[in-house]
């Protein structure tokens, strides 16, 4: 499906974890994105991250607002997948399948608790983590840190499209790349996540703004990628 000049791939949470396993089993490198309304309408005014999206091996709705746009667009998406929702399977999978879990994101102490909380939940995981507030002097370290760790999973929570960037431009590190947002904030417990009402009538963005009101500045995006739908829609 085309959203507004992006690739958003008709999958689900089931066929997600589906590929996930075959590039594990077969040995390929994969990276996959997240694609939230935001990056969507980023993507039409920036082509480094059009090209960022375009390449990525799968494309992932996520959220109400993708969703939406592909049923006014004239297509169906299966459902929305969101990272959190995703990182969550990969942990069920990963404790079964004893994988290496690294995470990579947010604020210093933050990932390491998400680590330590999420060991005794998944005992069979193995897990390593960096905080997401590097420099770009440490940024070597970082990448050798990876690297010696060896992921399965490398979950990158640097908020968008810094770590859509930053999965693109480091190959080799992880055998899957996966940008998670604020996912890792969650993880540690530090965050809470919506509750279920704001889940269940996808609701989960406004939750996230009652929550931290500064993020008004970033969702005054959604209207315009609300009108930009509805003028495709109309008018193209
Ligand atoms: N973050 C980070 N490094 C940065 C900027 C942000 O690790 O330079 C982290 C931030 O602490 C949070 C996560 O990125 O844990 C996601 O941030 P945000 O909520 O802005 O992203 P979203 O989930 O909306 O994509």
């Amino acid at each position: 499906m085309n959203i507004l000049g992006t690739r958003i791939d008709n999958v689900g949470l089931d066929d997600c974890l589906i590929f996930i396993f075959e590039a594990l089993a077969k040995g390929h490198e994969i990276r996959i994105v997240t694609a939230n309304p935001e990056l969507i309408y980023r993507a039409q005014k920036d082509n480094e991250l059009l090209e960022i999206l375009d390449s990525a091996d799968m494309v992932l709705p996520d959220g109400i607002g993708v969703v939406w746009a592909a049923r006014q667009l004239g297509g169906v998406l299966k459902e929305r997948v969101t990272g959190i929702d995703l990182t969550y399977e990969i942990l069920k999978e990963g404790d079964r399948c004893r994988w290496r879990i690294f995470m990579l994101g947010a604020k210093p102490g933050i990932a390491e608790k998400a680590a330590i909380e999420q060991s005794q939940k998944y005992p069979g995981i193995i897990f390593d983590s960096h905080h997401g507030y590097f420099t770009q002097e440490e940024e070597p370290f970082v990448l050798e840190k990876i690297r010696r760790f060896n992921p399965d999973i490398l979950l990158t929570g640097l908020g968008a499209p810094r770590q859509e960037v930053w999965n693109y431009r480091n190959k080799g590190i992880a055998k899957v790349r996966i940008g998670v947002g604020g996912t890792i904030d969650v993880l540690s417990g530090q965050v809470r996540r919506a509750p279920r009402f704001f889940q269940e009538n996808n609701l989960e963005w406004f939750y996230r703004l009652l929550k931290e009101p500064s993020r008004i500045s970033r969702q005054s995006i959604l209207p315009l990628y609300v009108l930009k739908v509805l003028q495709t829609k109309y008018f193209n």
